[in-house]
């Protein structure tokens, strides 16, 4: 199968690193979205999705996801073959930001030994202190054992628009945006393309921020952040807003939505 792949520009690509979709109604299929995106410091990888080691030896939640969900398991999603698929090597990228550390998003980590992760410092505390939650089982440990070189960060006092935002070392400029409440380190990642903004809000909000998901499940299991991230897309129809989990018509459509 060919790696499902979308250009937005030649800055930045949305790639799908994990598909996912339901066994009822048949017809919700997701894709786990990461960004590979053109900087200065070379290639920045946004999430990883899965990884080669959870095809290889499957983690304890990858298969209770496969009780639930249908899972195609087809590691040609991993960012590491799409990235070569593009024509780049994997030691391209240098540098990765993770909007949490859920095993859907940071199994890849192990793929890019070399590469800088840059995250809150809430999250990797949450991710290496004792689970005090049911969402804290999908942190696992493995996908750090090889000990990457952390770049941490902290509330600034800066600001992207009307949120609390964390600059990152990147030209093009690109932001975490602290979404606590998915997890307790949360953040989204805004990043200035070719085309102007694209924010991407992680897990902080239902599938394309358009899912129907009950209020008191999506700030159960996603956080508080959906009313107002959605108020914000309103308010700005120029920004490109995605979320961590999107409809495969994403990525089957080629351009996103
Ligand atoms: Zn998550």
């Amino acid at each position: 199968m060919q790696p499902v792949v979308a250009a937005q520009s030649t800055a930045i690509h949305l790639l799908n690193c994990f598909t996912c979709n339901a066994r009822v109604p048949a017809r919700l299929r997701t894709g786990t979205l990461c960004l590979l995106v053109e900087t200065d410091c070379g290639l920045v990888l946004v999430d990883t999705g899965l990884g080669e080691a959870d095809y290889a030896h499957k983690t304890a939640i990858l298969r209770a996801f496969q009780v639930v969900t249908r899972l195609p398991l087809n590691p040609d999603e991993t960012a590491v073959r799409q990235v070569v698929s593009l024509g780049y090597r994997p030691e391209d990228v240098q540098e990765i930001v993770l909007t949490h550390m859920h095993f859907d998003h940071c199994g890849g980590l192990p793929d890019f030994p070399w590469a800088r992760v840059h995250v809150h410092r809430r999250e990797l505390e949450a991710f290496q202190g004792r689970p005090k939650r049911w969402t804290d089982l999908a942190y696992v440990r493995r996908q750090i054992a090889h000990k990457p070189e952390f770049a941490l960060y902290s509330e600034t006092g800066e600001r992207w628009f009307d949120q609390a935002a964390i600059r990152l070392p990147f030209a093009p400029e690109m932001w975490l945006v602290p979404l606590y409440g998915h997890t307790r380190g949360h953040c989204g990642v805004a990043v200035r393309t070719e085309s102007g903004w694209h924010f991407h809000v992680g897990d902080a909000g239902p599938v394309g921020l358009d899912a129907y998901t009950p209020d008191w499940l999506a700030r159960a299991v996603l956080g508080p952040h959906t009313p107002r991230l959605r108020a914000f897309r309103d308010a700005h129809p120029e920004i490109v807003m995605t979320t961590g989990h999107m409809w495969l018509d994403f990525f089957e459509a080629g351009l996103g939505g």
